[in-house]
């Protein structure tokens, strides 16, 4: 064992098995390891001590192998209880989750987790709690009525100039507050023919210039399926950009292997969307992916949900911002989080996201602040909110503004 100079511990690799597929269903196991990929040799000492005390049998290679995370995700809560002690409400909701969104955890995020509290940030992201099977009035199932706006399956088209492609249900982790709670984690798969379909319909309509790769997430995929994707879509000669909506930085780093980059960077103009929660999360691993991907060309930017306990205040959503750009990630959207059923603990009012960028906006560099958003319920789009107390007035002869200090100033409209 050897430390590098970050002082993350890097193991000697062993031999591999071969041979795969991905896009596992969850809670599927095997022990079949990857092969022809270099997986980031990275250990941090927090991991490599949980994955000492809990696989011990496991060589790094697997570790760093993240068909071996997908298939040694946590499922279920004999599992989880084998590597730390639940609360009273974590054990009622995960007894309780039947028909919603599944429980899923990968060993690598489990790292990072399995020694803290219930009110840990990370923890509260992944295991779910008894206030997650209460359901409010104001709450829906798909509260973005994307599925009104979805021509064919896995199309949502709502803005003139773009898509939404779901193009899987699987994540390698389920976030308690997901959006798409009510499709996500279902063994619901677009066969070969709902993508032909999807990539006829983007072919069919000029207008669109720009494809969201989402789901799920499309990294959990393997790569040839990405491979297939993005070439049928970058043929098309009308669309311009690619993005890709992903949590795999964070919570599966060592899916980001060389050949996902190269076959990544055969279809550029491409964007990441990455989705961060906490500053906690970028760690070693993460930043390293990050890093790789920031080095393969690919722009970066993160969106993140606000959420009441985790990062609701002007200090965690500050640090979160700051570690993001010193990972090369630019900061991109702020959600009001949705409504989605037994999401009201999650919730804060809008006011606190308002305070938030109050409190960033001219106290750290305009690159660490995101747009705040709501996305409105009922399919109504992303609209943009700002502090109201920036313009104090603004008629034909003048706009009186006041500055991050509370100092008044004027720019003439003549
Ligand atoms: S990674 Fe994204 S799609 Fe998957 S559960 Fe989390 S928020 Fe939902």
């Amino acid at each position: 064992m050897n430390a590098n100079n970050n002082g993350a511990t890097t193991l000697p690799r062993e031999s591999r098995l071969v041979g795969c597929s991905s896009d596992e269903e969850p809670g599927a196991k095997t022990m079949i390891f990857s092969q022809n990929e270099i997986p980031i040799q990275l250990v941090s000492n927090r991991s490599s001590e949980f994955m000492h005390r809990y696989f011990p049998l496991t060589t790094i290679d697997s570790w760093n192998d993240w068909k071996w995370q997908l298939r040694n995700t946590i499922t279920t809560i004999e599992d989880l209880k084998k590597i730390m002690k639940l609360s009273d409400k974590e054990v009622i909701a995960i007894n309780n989750l039947k028909g919603r969104l599944p429980l899923r955890i990968t060993p690598y995020f489990a790292s990072l987790i399995y020694d803290s509290k219930p009110t840990n940030p990370l923890r509260r992201n992944v295991i779910p709690v008894v206030e997650e099977l209460l359901t409010s009035r104001s709450e829906q199932s798909d509260p973005l009525h994307e599925k009104e706006s979805s021509p064919v399956k896995g199309i949502v088209h709502r803005y003139p100039d773009r898509v939404l492609f779901t193009v899987t249900q699987v994540c390698s982790n389920y976030c308690r507050y997901c959006t798409r709670s009510h499709s996500v984690g279902r063994l619901d798969k677009l066969g070969r023919q709902d993508f032909e379909k999807a990539f006829g319909y983007i072919a069919s309509h000029k207008e669109v210039r720009d494809v969201l790769i989402s789901g799920g997430d499309p990294f959990t995929l393997n790569d040839d399926t990405l491979d297939y994707i993005l070439s049928n879509i970058r043929r098309i000669e009308h669309v311009e950009i690619i993005r890709i909506g992903t949590r795999i930085p964070v919570v599966l780093p060592q899916r980001v292997t060389d050949n996902l980059i190269n076959i990544l960077k055969k279809y550029q103009p491409l964007f990441l969307s990455l989705h961060f929660m906490h500053p906690d999360e970028i760690t070693e691993e993460c930043a390293k992916a990050c890093n790789k991907l920031a080095d393969g060309g690919f722009p970066l930017g993160s969106q993140t949900v606000l959420l009441k306990g985790i990062n609701d205040n002007v200090p965690v959503m500050m640090e979160l911002m700051h570690k993001l750009l010193k990972v090369r990630v630019r900061p991109y959207y702020l959600y009001q989080c949705d409504l989605i059923p037994g999401s009201g603990h999650f919730r804060t009012t809008v006011r606190k996201g308002l305070e938030i960028i109050k409190g960033l906006r001219g106290f750290t560099s305009g690159y660490a602040v995101p747009t705040f958003v709501i996305d409105a319920p009922g399919g109504g789009g992303k609209i943009p909110l700002l502090p109201p107390d920036y313009v104090v007035e603004h008629n034909e002869e003048h706009i009186v503004m006041r500055n991050y200090k509370g100092v008044l100033c004027e720019y003439p409209e003549k």
